[in-house]
Order: structure tokens, then C-alpha cells, then sequence
């Protein structure tokens, strides 16, 4: 088998963009829309997430400086996400319509299981049948 060369000059050129921090790793993973999750559910993952809460108070910020990022209205309460009370609601009743389309027909305990059988398969592996 022959062996590739490698063209050392070539590969020092190659420039490898690192991320600052583990943090900032994760800020920059974080376009994520928890808009429509319950109170419950978008409290919980604030406090594993707290890079969440700066995104929070950003999206406060915006909606002061430019108004509601729906109906760019500013003289409207603050809801979240960026959407005043009217959009937010307007928003969430779309979403649930939207959210029992996708769920009709689906099984999620099903869907479920078939996401986690490898790992439940290795668990009864290590771990025996109990
Ligand atoms: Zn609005």
C-alpha cells in the first residue's frame, strides 16, 4: 500500500478556529425558541442553561429598542421571545394547531423507545435484565 504524503507547509496554512470557552461553545448553540414550552418546562432549562436568561433579558432589550419583532409595535406589553402580549398568544394558538397536526398518528412512548433502544440495550448489557 502506498503511503500519502503530506504536505506539512500545506497543512500549517490551514487555519482551526477554536472556540474561546466551553461557554461561549454553547451561547453560540443556543438559537434555540423555548417560546411555546410551558412555564414549568422553560424554568427548568433556565436554571440547567443559564446562558438562556441573558438570551431572556436580550430579547427584553430588543423589544424596548425596536418594539415587538412580529408587529414592531413598542407602545404594547412585553410578553417573551421578543412578541408583545397579541403576537405571543397569536403565536402560541398557530403553534398548538401546528403541534396537534404533527402529533397526530404518532406514538411518542413508541417514538421513544426506538430513541433510546441502543442505550437500553447496552444498559441490559452492563448492567443485567434487572
Ligand atoms: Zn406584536
Amino acid at each position: 500500500m502506498k503511503k500519502l504524503a503530506i504536505d506539512l507547509k500545506r497543512l500549517d496554512k490551514v487555519k482551526t478556529i477554536i472556540p474561546a470557552s466551553i461557554e461561549r461553545r454553547i451561547e453560540d448553540l443556543l438559537i434555540f425558541d423555548a417560546r411555546i414550552l410551558d412555564i414549568a418546562t422553560r424554568k427548568e432549562l433556565v436554571r440547567l442553561v443559564p446562558g438562556l436568561h441573558a438570551i431572556r433579558l436580550a430579547w427584553k432589550a430588543h423589544f424596548a429598542m425596536y418594539g415587538c419583532v412580529s408587529c414592531h409595535r413598542k407602545k404594547v406589553g412585553y410578553a417573551s421571545g421578543g412578541l408583545c402580549d397579541r403576537c405571543l398568544h397569536r403565536t402560541l394558538y398557530r403553534m398548538k394547531t401546528c403541534l396537534r397536526k404533527i402529533d397526530a398518528g404518532r406514538s411518542t412512548p413508541e417514538e421513544i423507545g426506538e430513541l433510546t433502544r441502543k442505550f437500553d440495550a447496552a444498559q441490559r448489557l452492563f448492567n443485567g435484565e434487572d
